[in-house]
């Protein structure tokens, strides 16, 4: 026996971890850096730990009112109405709830290239196609307005990520107003927002008020450091805020990444230490690494390199993990995510001993 054709689906390459690393180079995990994932290098907020540890022994439970309650402490924080907001497996799982909403077979989404991969995939698992739009190193991965309207065909979904992965780039705000008035009124722009706790650019999630016709994405992964627990969500408009009910996997997040959220998003002392973290972080990586780099407004830099993948791999036997770009479609950079004070300068200090000597 055999599953359908998957011939058309690839796996995602995500970014290698601290202890497979750490089993092929027979190290101790803790003598890695890893900066190759974009995680909180300070890990979750102490209360999310602390609540983790509280709801442990009550796990038994399918979680019903943890998630309402995540749902309608974020839908305060945002001054939205609760059903707008669909708590999610990471925000990868807000990828899959839209593509269940909205693609029909043969349906095609707009995705940008380089970018994040799962777009893709989530639609091709859904039977919908895939068309990109380029950003181009030439000019800066610049993402403008007519960056994706000169490829875009009434496209049922159009994807955008600002601050965008791998690149850093940004979406203004005004940019954003001009795509949601641009596409066709069948056309959904989803906002991936998974880094925008770094930068300074207001979220695009009030002008849910305005548009009918945008979706934004936001995860714990990332600023809040709770990567482990998956949790996730989209904001949308409510106007069709109750296809949520007809499109989830029941109990979407688990009872554990819930409470973890809900204390997080108390927590406002370690997001604030995170964010200065990620900054500093970001000026030092720009003004030391020896390659060129770009203006970040995420948790990481992108830096050219040469060859990433051999970069990558001699790092790597140093104890420092970078991301190689090479699954991006950009096999000449390597991603470096923001580390601490205390683990970043050794971390540049390493790269650029491999650059030297790969130059040389
Ligand atoms: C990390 C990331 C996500 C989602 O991560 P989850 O862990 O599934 O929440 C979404 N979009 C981009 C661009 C990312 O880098």
């Amino acid at each position: 026996m055999q599953p359908r054709d998957l011939s058309d689906l690839s796996p995602y390459v995500p970014g290698r971890g601290a202890e497979e690393v750490a089993r092929d180079l027979g190290m101790d995990p803790d003598d890695l850096t890893k900066l190759s994932s974009n995680e909180n290098p300070h890990g979750p907020s102490p209360a999310a730990v602390d609540a983790i540890r509280e709801t442990a022994p009550r796990v038994g439970v399918y979680p019903k009112a943890s998630h309402t309650d995540l749902g309608e402490k974020l839908a305060a924080h945002w001054d939205c109405a609760p059903e707008q907001v669909w708590v999610t497996p990471g925000a990868d799982g807000a990828i899959d709830y839209l593509s269940r909403a909205f693609l029909e077979p043969g349906d095609r989404i707009l995705a940008p290239d380089p970018g994040f991969s799962y777009y893709q995939m989530s639609a091709r698992y859904h039977h919908g196609t895939v068309t990109t739009y380029p950003l181009s190193k030439a000019d800066d991965f610049a993402q403008t307005p007519d960056t994706v309207l000169d490829a875009y065909d009434g496209e049922r979904m159009v994807y955008v990520t600002t601050p965008h992965n791998p690149t850093g780039a940004e979406f203004s705000r005004d940019a954003i107003r001009t795509l949601a008035e641009s596409v066709d009124d069948h056309t959904l722009l989803v906002v991936d927002e998974a880094y925008a706790e770094y930068t300074d650019t207001p979220s695009t999630i009030d002008l849910l008020d305005t548009y009918d016709n945008v979706a934004v994405l936001r995860t714990f992964s990332k600023a809040y450091g709770l990567a482990g627990l998956r949790v996730g969500y989209g904001v949308v408009p409510e106007a069709w805020a109750d296809a949520y009910a007809r499109v989830n996997t029941p109990f979407a997040a688990s009872e554990v990444g819930c409470r973890a959220a809900i204390a997080a998003l108390d927590d406002d002392d370690h997001l604030e230490k995170t964010v200065e973290t990620a900054r500093w972080a970001r000026s030092y990586l720009r003004e030391n690494l020896d390659a060129p780099t770009w203006e970040s407004g995420g948790n990481f830099v992108l830096a050219e390199v040469g060859g990433a993948s051999a970069v990558a791999e001699a790092t790597q036997r140093q104890g420092v993990i970078v991301r190689d770009c090479s699954s991006f479609g950009l096999p000449e950079c390597i991603r470096v995510s923001c580390g601490t004070r205390e683990t970043t300068p050794a971390a540049v200090d390493t790269i650029n001993d491999v650059l030297a000597e790969v130059v040389a």
